[in-house]
């Protein structure tokens, strides 16, 4: 058995726990990190950048299968198109494989020490790890817990054969005829949209009265839109149920108590993701919970002195970004730094078609926070870069504070807004007036253009509306 110690010990190569062990690296701290996979976690090899691709090879996809047959107001023609999906997975494989080298070699350039392997907790200051060549123990100073999440299976619908999470769903070698999507979130209607892009007839079955029901009604009413023209079935209200006998079927009870029978080729299970609290020795230090969570302080600070945890495991909102801000300000706790959880605004996407973007207060959170408040809002078919897009369904939102028009929230919904979400990040962490926003010059023609007009409509003077 080969024992080695360090100073800061991070379980779990994801987005927080290689941004942690970079930064501490950076910082001269004597860092290893410990992963059972690929290095990127979840994100860089299940989840954010491959569902990324499948969504662009998506759309253009359809981008090419609208211009067949005439069919095109922009008057270009071409001939019906096919879908490779298997060489689609390829190329997507591809830009995974060259980003897990990436971070790779990021991490060796911060002279943080690699070991590929199974982590579990002996006591408080001592990891072993399975690794390919026998037992390694790591002693270490400070741990950080950044071991993710993985998908909520249901007990009636157990992954295997026609049954798939997001993991399988973006690794398919055929686009599936017929595709039930199980829980109308933002993962599976990411995926399902996806899939309906690129042919596939997609039913989406959600137990509650709406998807993405975290969102408000006004914003998500474009994507149900789409989600009409692509021809997604979606039923609310309804639950599913199991698997026929035969396996060709998924089994729901409809919102009015009846049972209904959905043929179908897959059946892509997104009903949340939970913790990965399992499997790696809590029980051994006994770490107190928020639920299923670890529960952290505003350092990311566990229960246990020299313990912290970061990114999913500790968590909603369970994304990439929030990860990453924990692990760079658990690093810089780690080298001796004063840092302390002091972000205004997590911003949240949905890479739908259109897409979404929340950032801050919604209008009611914001109207409990404030009394009175502000609201503007300017429509993307008043914008004439949307217009060039064929993209004017949509809008962007912003909610002030009446009294000093502090902004408190921003959300918008339309095509491309994801790049929007940092300028959306940006003002609200500058503590931005409505002014500000009103004031700055915007580049014409870009969407954002309608940034500053939502700002100038709270302010009553919009110009192009
Ligand atoms: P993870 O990325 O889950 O990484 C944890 C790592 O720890 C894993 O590599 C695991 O192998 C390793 N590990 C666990 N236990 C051990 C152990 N005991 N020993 C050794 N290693 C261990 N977020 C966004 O912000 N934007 C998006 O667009 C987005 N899209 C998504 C799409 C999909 C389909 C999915 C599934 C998720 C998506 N997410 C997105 C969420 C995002 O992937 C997660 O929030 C993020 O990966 C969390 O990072 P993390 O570092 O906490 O954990």
């Amino acid at each position: 058995m080969k024992e080695i110690s360090c100073k800061l010990l991070v379980i779990g190569a994801g987005p927080g726990g290689y941004v942690c062990a970079i930064r501490a690296g950076q910082l001269g701290v004597d860092t290893v990190i410990v992963e059972a996979s690929k290095p990127g976690g979840t994100c860089l090899n299940v989840g954010c950048i491959p569902s990324k691709a499948l969504i662009h090879a998506a759309e253009e996809f359809e981008k090419v299968a609208h211009m067949a047959g005439g069919k095109s107001p922009l008057g270009i023609n071409i001939a019906a198109p096919t879908l490779d999906l298997a060489k689609t997975v390829a190329w997507k494989d591809g830009i995974v494989s060259r980003l897990n080298s990436g971070v790779a070699g990021l991490l060796k350039k911060a002279k943080v020490k690699t070991v590929q392997g199974w982590a579990t907790f002996r006591d408080g200051k001592t990891v072993e790890v399975e690794t390919e060549t026998g037992t390694q123990v790591i002693r270490a100073e400070t741990i950080v817990i950044a071991t993710g999440s993985a998908p909520v299976e249901l007990p009636f619908l157990p992954f295997g054969g026609p049954v798939i999470s997001s993991t399988e769903a973006l690794a398919l070698s055929d686009v599936p005829k017929k595709l039930a999507v199980v829980g109308g979130g933002y993962i599976g209607l990411e995926l399902g949209m996806a899939f309906a892009r690129m042919g596939s007839h997609v039913t989406v079955v959600e137990a509650l009265p709406r998807v993405l029901s975290q969102y408000d009604a006004e914003l998500t009413r474009p994507v149900l839109k789409r989600l009409g023209e692509l021809g997604v079935e979606v039923m609310t209200g309804a639950k599913a149920k199991g698997l026929s006998t035969k396996g060709d079927a998924l089994l729901v009870e409809t919102s009015d108590g009846k049972n209904a029978k959905i043929a179908t080729d897959k059946i892509l299970v997104t009903v949340g993701r939970k913790p990965l609290t399992e499997g790696w020795g809590l029980e051994q230090i006994d770490l107190d919970r928020a639920g299923k969570f670890i529960r952290i302080d505003d350092q990311c600070r566990s229960s246990m002195r020299g313990i912290f945890a970061i990114g999913d495991v500790t968590g909603e909102p369970m994304l990439a970004h929030r990860a990453m801000a924990q692990g760079e300000m658990v690093a810089e706790i780690a080298a001796g730094h004063k840092r302390s959880w002091d972000k205004r605004a997590i911003p949240a996407i949905c890479f739908t078609d259109p897409e979404l973007v929340t950032a801050g207060l919604t209008p009611d959170e914001a109207k409990a926070l404030a009394g009175e408040i502000k609201i503007g809002q300017f429509p993307f078919a008043a914008n004439g870069r949307a217009m060039t897009k064929q993209g004017e369904d949509g809008f962007v939102r912003i909610v002030a504070r009446a009294d000093n028009h502090l902004v408190l929230g921003i959300q918008a919904v339309g095509q491309g807004v994801s790049e929007l979400a940092t300028a959306f990040g940006l003002a609200l962490e500058m503590g931005a007036r409505l002014e500000d926003i009103a004031g700055t010059i915007h580049a014409h023609p870009t969407q954002g253009e309608g940034f500053q007009e939502a700002a100038l409509k709270a302010l009553g003077h919009a110009l192009h509306i």
